[in-house]
């Protein structure tokens, strides 16, 4: 099944997408994707469905699939690939070695988030260096505190994608990531949640990230140096997940500052991130001068 918030006649819905359309299942949750998943209405679903209004989705703003109630959790430098051509740029500040012995774990604002189709402006980032970074990003559905590696799909409601925008400049020069991670508009996300039980084989999925049509990143799931299970066993041994909390497991090789000179996001560029299953995250990018 596939999740959706999306703007309709100016208000926000909640949908379930079937094809080219969009079934509006908005109850009482009123648009929390978190409070639906955390109340997941598995067999009543069908019924529910059935009876939704339906929209085609040119009819339809898509948004951001979900609101998290805490910033999203992120994974760097998780492809083997990519952790080398980080560690070649000089851009990782707080690297000790190319390929870490645990996660490298870090949070970006879940202010920062924008949907489908919104613009990412370059305008929040003063030093002119931004970057993409496709990624897989997992979607939790059930409390999960204290989770052994074999149970830890027993917590995840699905999968979506993330678009790790980042300020290379900003994230080297205040070391902790969190700023360069996070202006306004860097976390692009969507175009909608894909529940576990359709895609259960995550890692036989390809992720792909290309800007204006060309091809810069492309990578199996499977080439996670930390796959989904062992990441939340290590973010559980710590600390409570929720329904709702999003993981960005991580990009592949490929992303702007791979190349020698950097190719950095311009105004008027296209980011487009896709995964096998899922779909394709599109962002258009903006230059529109004062934030
Ligand atoms: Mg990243």
């Amino acid at each position: 099944m596939r999740i959706a918030r999306f703007e309709h006649e100016g208000a926000t819905r909640l949908g379930v997408v079937l094809d080219e359309r969009v079934a509006d299942i908005t109850t009482d949750h009123g648009d929390d994707t978190a409070a639906l998943i955390a109340g997941w209405p598995q067999e009543e679903m069908a019924p529910i469905i059935a009876a939704a209004p339906r929209h085609h989705l040119s009819e339809v703003r898509l948004l951001a699939p979900i609101v998290p109630r805490r910033d999203v959790i992120a994974v760097g430098r998780n492809y083997r690939d990519h952790a080398r051509e980080f560690s070649d740029s000089g851009f990782d500040a707080s690297e000790k070695q190319m390929v870490p012995d645990h996660p490298v774990i870090f949070s970006k604002s879940a202010g920062s988030m924008i949907g489908y189709g919104e613009a990412i402006d370059l305008s929040n980032d003063p030093t002119g260096t931004t970057d993409y970074e496709g990624e897989m990003a997992v979607v939790i559905g059930k409390r999960a505190r204290g989770v052994a590696e074999d149970e830890a799909l027993e917590h995840v409601f699905g999968w979506t994608i993330v678009n790790d925008v980042t300020a290379r400049e900003l994230q080297k020069r205040h070391v902790q990531w969190y700023v360069g991670k996070s202006p306004d508009t860097y976390c692009p996300i969507g175009p909608w949640i894909v529940t576990r039980d359709e895609l259960p084989e995550i890692g036989q999925s390809w992720l792909r990230t290309s800007v204006n049509g060309e091809k810069r990143q492309e990578a199996p799931i499977s080439d996670l140096i930390f796959g989904v299970e062992r990441l939340i066993a290590t973010i559980t041994e710590v600390m409570t997940l929720w329904p709702g909390d999003v993981i960005a497991t991580g990009t592949g090789q490929g992303v702007g500052i791979g190349f020698d000179p950097p190719r950095y996001l311009a105004d008027g560029d296209v980011v487009e991130v896709s995964i096998d299953g899922i779909g394709t995250l599109m962002n258009p990018v903006v230059e529109r001068g004062t934030p």
